[in-house]
């Protein structure tokens, strides 16, 4: 490298929307926003499984944008192979991250010791990419900072992180670097959230690498708070119980307050509302104690409390299966791969009078999928389950900019960037976004490819 200069390599999050891990490297120091885990499809999945082209050790720091796997699931391994320096996110990236990489570690674990069972692997004996020990490890160099607040890295390198507005905690990030400013955006929320504080306004970038998750269309227009009121009275009046497979993180919190609006509005009957899921409830906890969120209605909060009933005990979970109340219940997980929610299933999947509303995108080969697409037959637990239940889908629940919010995003800058790089986006997303930037707002724009060396 020569003096001034940066390199910016993509790791992870190029030509896919997982597996987020971005390097900046100068003459003396490197600096990696995000640490993110491939996943999906088997091919994206056995990327974790490689080396990363770096000398994990040499990394200095790392800046977490927000939890979610696909930013964060890589960490472990990063530790685990000689990274040692500090890893930079908010209070509530540090809690949700927490719960996440373990939730992470636990199911890799008990896939592997499950394939060692059965002896269906080809490894022998199956390991799991990372443990519960690496995850301790990893959370050991976590920091926290506040939102605004800028930090000193090294001589080379200076960030400050600021809402995005996507989940509890989340950031985009401003980093300097020999008087330069180079903007990554992480995953940027809507441009009205509906729990959260939209994203801070990002006054001027000289470098942008941006997200392009929705690069390519717009949400629809549906409303999920009246479509959810609908099903839930059909259902309750055909006396049936309603199930949604919902996300621990954010997915949960925005369908128990559209619940509690519905309630409060006296649109729906004050049946009781079960959360099953350790990780739900604790992921609600963190939201509530996060600050930059819309206040909630006192009258929301009170009904709520009455109802809302949180089950993390197993035997508990057990019981309330079997319990003829008629009743909501969310649990995990959100697309139907396994999770508690399967045991409702197992009793309810059968029952032309339930309803099962899924809450947001679901990926290519997961129950839920094969929910949708109307399969008769859904299989878990090793047997086939006829399906007679309701199945519906809450469109517009997303919690990533679409395409006209990313612009806008852009738009608001009052100085724009230079060079903007397009992340996190499958390939017709990212290249959608490229153009619509390039003739809307003339900047140069190129897709990200993974491991190639772009200097600014
Ligand atoms: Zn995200
Ligand atoms: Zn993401």
């Amino acid at each position: 490298m020569n003096d001034n200069q940066i390199k910016i390599q993509f790791l992870g999050g190029a030509g896919t929307v997982t597996g987020s891990k971005t390097l900046l490297t100068t003459d003396q120091h490197s600096l990696m926003v995000d640490c993110g885990l491939f996943q999906g499809l088997k091919n994206l999945r056995l990327k974790n499984w490689s080396e990363l082209p770096i000398e994990e050790s040499s990394v200095n720091d790392v800046i977490l944008t927000h939890a979610h796997l696909d930013h964060s699931g890589y960490l472990p391994l990063l530790v685990r192979n000689g990274f040692s320096g500090k890893i930079h996110c908010t209070q509530a990236t540090k809690k949700l991250a927490e719960l996440i990489l373990f939730d992470s570690a636990h199911i890799q674990e008990e896939d592997a010791e499950k394939a060692n069972r059965l002896h269906y692997t080809a490894h022998k004996p199956a390991k799991p990419l990372y443990t519960t020990n690496d995850v301790e490890a990893c959370l050991g160099l976590f920091e926290v900072h506040n939102y605004g607040e800028w930090i000193i890295l090294n001589k080379d390198f200076k960030f400050v992180l600021h809402n995005a507005g996507h989940i509890a905690g989340s950031a985009w990030t401003e980093i300097r670097s020999y008087g330069r400013k180079i903007v990554f955006s992480g995953d940027l929320g809507r441009s009205k959230p509906q729990l959260l504080l939209p994203a801070h306004r990002c006054e001027e970038a000289d470098y942008l690498v941006i997200e392009s998750t929705y690069g390519r269309r717009e949400h629809e227009k549906e409303d999920p708070k009246a479509e959810l009121e609908k099903i839930i009275n059909t259902t309750f009046q055909n006396g049936g119980n309603v199930l949604i497979p919902a996300f621990a993180v954010e997915r949960t919190q925005e369908i128990l307050h559209y619940l509690g609006e519905l309630l409060v509005e006296g649109k729906i009957p004050k049946k009781k509302i079960y959360i099953d899921s350790p990780m739900a409830i604790s992921a609600t906890e963190i939201f509530m104690d996060f600050d930059f969120r819309r206040p909630i209605e006192k009258e929301i909060l009170e009904i709520l409390s009455k109802l809302v009933h949180g089950i993390r005990d197993g035997g508990a979970s057990k019981r309330n299966v079997e319990s003829d109340e008629q009743k909501i219940v969310i649990a995990g997980s959100g697309m139907l791969s396994g999770g508690r929610i399967l045991n409702y299933l197992e009793r309810h999947v059968g029952d032309s009078s339930c309803s099962i509303v899924l809450t947001g995108f679901q990926a290519e080969g997961t129950r839920g999928r094969q929910l949708l697409n109307g399969m008769p037959e859904l299989k878990f637990f090793g047997k086939y389950h006829r399906v007679f239940a309701n199945i519906h889908l809450l469109k517009n629940m997303s919690a990533h900019a679409d395409q006209k919010e990313l612009l806008l995003w852009i738009k608001r800058m009052s100085k724009k960037p230079k060079r903007i790089f397009i992340n996190h986006g499958e390939p017709v997303s990212a290249d959608s976004l490229r153009v619509k930037i390039q003739d809307e707002l003339g900047i140069i724009c190129e897709i990200a490819e993974e491991n190639k060396d772009y200097i600014c």
